[in-house]
This record gives structure tokens, C-alpha cells and sequence, in this order.
């Protein structure tokens, strides 16, 4: 992965297209008085369908035989919606809650048609789903953000992204490459710098993650940076080194930048459906997350997993990977996630 057939697949993907991700800023966003934003955020919209594709082919069609076979929302159609749901791996825990949910739903609104049960239903999907209106605040900086994960699962393809996001608005960005352990992930994370033009602080292999991560904070301070993303090794093999390794870098910031902002964000591969929640459980053992960031939507067809996610852990879902290029990051915004999985809900149902 780390190799040289790595990089030069790296460097074949696509070029770097100016979109912004997907926001749920209102001050980002107001489209009645920016048609080119409204352009733009439709265009955000279809990249997110296209993204979900795998899971929507899965989901949606799943969704369509069951509301297309029912005259009356009865208990075979509920342990039907029911299957689909699991099917698609929301979890079985959340499917039973959103059930529940959507029964009371249909009696107390008096819902009677199928269509109107499907919009209530991702409805409260959406809503089960909130990410809180500060999540995006320490993109303004000054903020240091701590990736964190197993191997694997995409960190180092994040922190490249999420520079080159922040880049291109205007941000000082440094990413420091603290995962040591292997020469090539440091190579990996340099190449993403030189693509968004973002320095990358380093050390040599073998050396100490936290000095790498001290002589960052010491550049980002030095440099007026308003950003810096450190990308961390993923050992979880042993949970005590983990914690001790973390608790030293997350010391040493405290110490050297005390008025940044922190954001420690935790990367899950969706692909790897419910092994990502209990992941997200050790992680939050041994460090104080303050956001996930689901990765690989695009490769799995039971992206009901982030609806899982973002119900069951009482962290939000801050960003969702899509794709391998450098634009292949968006905004998790709930109400146009439940929209594209649940299609055939417009905007103004949700
Ligand atoms: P790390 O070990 O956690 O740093 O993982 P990497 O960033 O090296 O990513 C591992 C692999 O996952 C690479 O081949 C990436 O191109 C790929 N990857 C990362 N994010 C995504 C994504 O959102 N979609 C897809 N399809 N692949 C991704």
C-alpha cells in the first residue's frame, strides 16, 4: 500500500477539481442569492449520490419493492422495511429504534399512504443524524487535528484531502507525518502535500511519534499556520502502547499550543461495516474524539453502516470519503444523506 505502485497510482488520480464539499454552513450556503453556489451545491449533491451509488443501488431498490408492494402500512410491511434496513447495514440495534420511531410516526400523524411513510422515514433518519453547528469551527483555526485509526482504513488519503480543502479556502495549512513506523507513509503524506501545496513536517523512521509532533506545533506557531493535521500511526495490536503513545502527543500539544482549538477525529472504513463501530469504541477508550470521518462509502453497498454510526456512538459523523481523489472528501450532512438513500423524497419533505 505504501509502495512504489501506491504513488504512482496516487499520481494518476485525477487531477484536483475545484468543488467545495458539501456545507451545511448557512453562511456557506444560501442558494437563492448565489445561483453559481446553487449550481455548485447540486453539484455537491450528485457527487454524493454518485459516491453512494453501491449502497443506493442496494438500499433504494430494496425500498422501492417494499413501499411498491404495500396498499397498507401493516406488520408484514414493517418486518419487511425491517429486513431492507438490516439488509443494508444500518444495525439491527438502529433499525429496531427507527422502527419504533416511524410506527409512532405513521399513528400520531395519521400517516396512511406509502409515499408519505417513506419521507417520514428519512425524516428521522436525518434527525437521528444531527452533526452539531460548530463541528466545521475548527477549520477557521487556529486548530491542530488529530488523525486517528486503524491501518488502512484511509488517515493519511483524509489528511491530504482535507489540506487541499482547506487550502484552496484560503487557510495556512502543515500536516505533520507521525506515523514513523513506516518510511513510506511519510512518503505517502509528503506527496499529498506537494499536490495541495501544504508543507509536511517529518521524522525520520523509527523516530518518536511525539517529536515529530512537537517539531510541528513549534513550525505551525513559527509559520502563523491556522491548521495542522497530524496524521498518527494505527497500531491498535497493542491497546496500552496506543494509549500511552496518544496521551503523550495529546499532552504535548496541550502544553506547547494551549489556545488552538483541538479536533481529534477518528477514521472508519465503511467497508468494513459493523468492525467500524467497535473500532470507534476502542479509539474512545484511549482518546477524547471529537468526530468521525467514514471513508470508502463509495466501495460498499451497506452504507447504512454510517446510519448506524451516527445513531449508536455519541460522536457525529463529520466527513465521508467517496472516492481516491483529492476531492473525494464532503461535508456529512444529514439531510441530503438521507435524501440520496432514500430517493424519491424531495428536499422540502425532509
Ligand atoms: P491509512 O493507512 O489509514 O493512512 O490509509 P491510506 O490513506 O493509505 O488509505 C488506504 C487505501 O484506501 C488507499 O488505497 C486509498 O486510496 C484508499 N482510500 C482512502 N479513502 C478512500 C475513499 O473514500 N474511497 C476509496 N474508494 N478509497 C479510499
Amino acid at each position: 500500500m505504501y509502495d512504489s505502485e501506491y504513488l504512482k497510482k496516487l499520481s494518476e488520480i485525477d487531477s484536483i477539481v475545484e468543488k467545495p464539499y458539501l456545507s451545511n454552513d448557512p453562511e456557506e450556503a444560501k442558494p437563492e442569492e448565489h445561483p453559481a453556489e446553487e449550481e455548485a451545491s447540486s453539484g455537491v449533491f450528485a457527487k454524493l449520490k454518485a459516491g453512494l451509488s453501491k449502497t443506493r443501488k442496494n438500499l433504494v431498490y430494496g425500498l422501492d419493492t417494499v413501499f411498491g408492494a404495500y396498499a397498507d402500512l401493516n406488520d408484514e410491511f414493517f418486518e419487511d422495511l425491517e429486513e431492507q434496513l438490516i439488509m443494508a447495514d444500518v444495525g439491527v440495534h438502529t433499525t429496531e429504534e427507527v422502527l419504533d420511531e416511524l410506527r409512532s410516526m405513521v399513528k400520531d400523524e395519521r400517516i396512511r399512504s406509502t409515499g408519505d411513510c417513506r419521507a417520514a422515514l428519512a425524516r428521522l433518519v436525518a434527525s437521528r443524524m444531527s452533526v452539531p453547528e460548530d463541528a466545521y469551527s475548527f477549520e477557521k483555526g487556529p486548530s491542530v487535528v488529530l488523525v486517528i485509526g486503524v491501518n488502512g482504513v484511509g488517515k493519511t488519503t483524509y489528511c491530504g484531502k482535507l489540506a487541499s480543502a482547506l487550502k484552496k479556502q484560503g487557510r495556512k495549512v502543515i500536516m505533520a507525518a507521525a506515523d514513523t513506523f513506516r518510511a513510506a507513509a511519510t512518503e505517502q503524506l509528503i506527496m499529498w502535500g506537494d499536490r495541495a501545496g501544504v508543507d509536511v513536517i517529518s521524522g525520520q523512521e523509527g523516530s518518536d511519534p511525539a517529536s515529530v509532533i512537537y517539531d510541528a506545533l513549534h513550525a505551525a506557531r513559527a509559520r502563523h499556520a491556522d491548521i495542522l493535521i497530524c496524521d498518527t500511526a494505527g497500531r491498535l495490536n497493542n491497546k496500552k502502547n496506543l494509549m500511552n503513545e496518544l496521551d503523550k502527543i495529546d499532552r504535548i500539544i496541550s502544553r506547547e499550543l494551549p489556545d488552538y482549538k483541538r479536533e481529534n477525529l477518528i477514521v472508519l472504513d465503511a467497508t468494513t461495516g459493523q468492525n467500524a463501530m467497535s473500532q470507534a469504541r476502542d479509539f474512545a477508550e484511549v482518546s477524547d474524539i471529537t468526530g468521525i470521518v467514514l471513508t470508502k462509502m463509495d466501495g460498499t453497498a451497506k452504507g447504512g453502516i454510517a446510519i448506524a454510526i451516527a445513531s449508536e456512538l455519541s460522536v457525529p459523523v463529520k466527513f465521508i470519503g467517496v472516492g481516491e481523489g483529492v476531492d473525494d472528501i464532503l461535508r456529512f450532512d444529514p439531510a441530503s444523506f438521507a435524501q440520496a438513500m432514500f430517493e424519491g423524497v424531495s428536499d422540502e419533505q425532509i
